[in-house]
């Protein structure tokens, strides 16, 4: 059963892979502002290479947790740069919480995002208010725990907490980065949402319209 969550994984990966390729360029232009510009290249490097690795577990026949496991780690290794190493994190930890013999349920999509985060924070001890992708994924995770914890299905609460991650995204233009490359460069970043809270979000909305089907 867990292998309906395998595919439902592959399938979201694939999606976000296609998405970060349109945005490459956007991505990049975010970045080129207070950063080095290759947060468009990184994502969209680390995704298909997590693509490809999720696809060879999953012809495996193995769960949903050891197709997330092979995809984090091929994202980490190909994407290079900060956001890379954490998506990597994320997934990884992400994947620990989903069940190979049942299909997953609304609880372990929060539990999935709460590990998540705490791997990401884990790694990069970003705060929320830093200007990272931690300022969108706190308001996701504390959406998503807050719905399902309310009854909604695993796919309602995850397109409400993608909505909250893209309000949360879009507000990072008022902040001035404290952590990550765009620190040296803060004022001018301000105006400008930040790179990875922004893929981060775009990412999430595209997963939950594939939970939407
Ligand atoms: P790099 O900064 O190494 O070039 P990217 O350009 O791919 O990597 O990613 C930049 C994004 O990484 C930033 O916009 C920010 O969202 C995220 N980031 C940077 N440092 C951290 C951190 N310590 N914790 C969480 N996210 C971070
Ligand atoms: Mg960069
Ligand atoms: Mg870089």
């Amino acid at each position: 059963e867990g292998q309906a969550t395998a595919a439902l994984v592959l399938r979201s990966l694939r999606a976000v892979a296609d998405l970060l390729a349109e945005q490459e360029e956007e991505l990049g232009r975010l970045d080129a502002i207070a950063g080095d510009g290759d947060h468009g290249r990184g994502m969209t490097r680390g995704s298909a290479a997590a693509v490809a690795a999720a696809e060879e577990a999953a012809a495996r026949g193995v769960g949903p947790a050891a197709v997330l496991l092979a995809a984090g780690d091929a994202w980490a290794a190909k994407a290079g740069g900060t956001s890379g190493a954490l998506w990597g994190a994320a997934l990884r930890s992400f994947g620990d919480q989903l069940p190979d013999h049942r299909a997953a349920l609304a609880g372990d999509l929060a539990a999935g995002a709460s590990a998540a985060l705490a791997a990401v924070q884990r790694l990069g001890r970003a705060e929320v208010g830093d200007k990272t992708l931690v300022d969108a994924l706190v308001p996701f995770v504390a959406e998503l725990r807050g719905a399902v914890d309310a009854g909604a299905s695993g796919r309602d609460a995850w397109r409400q907490a993608a909505k909250a991650a893209t309000k949360a995204a879009e507000h990072t233009a008022q902040l001035r980065p404290r952590t990550g490359r765009a620190r040296p460069l803060a004022e001018r970043s301000v105006g400008t949402p930040d790179p990875g809270a922004t893929s981060l979000a775009l990412a999430l909305n595209r997963i939950g319209e594939v939970l939407a089907g």
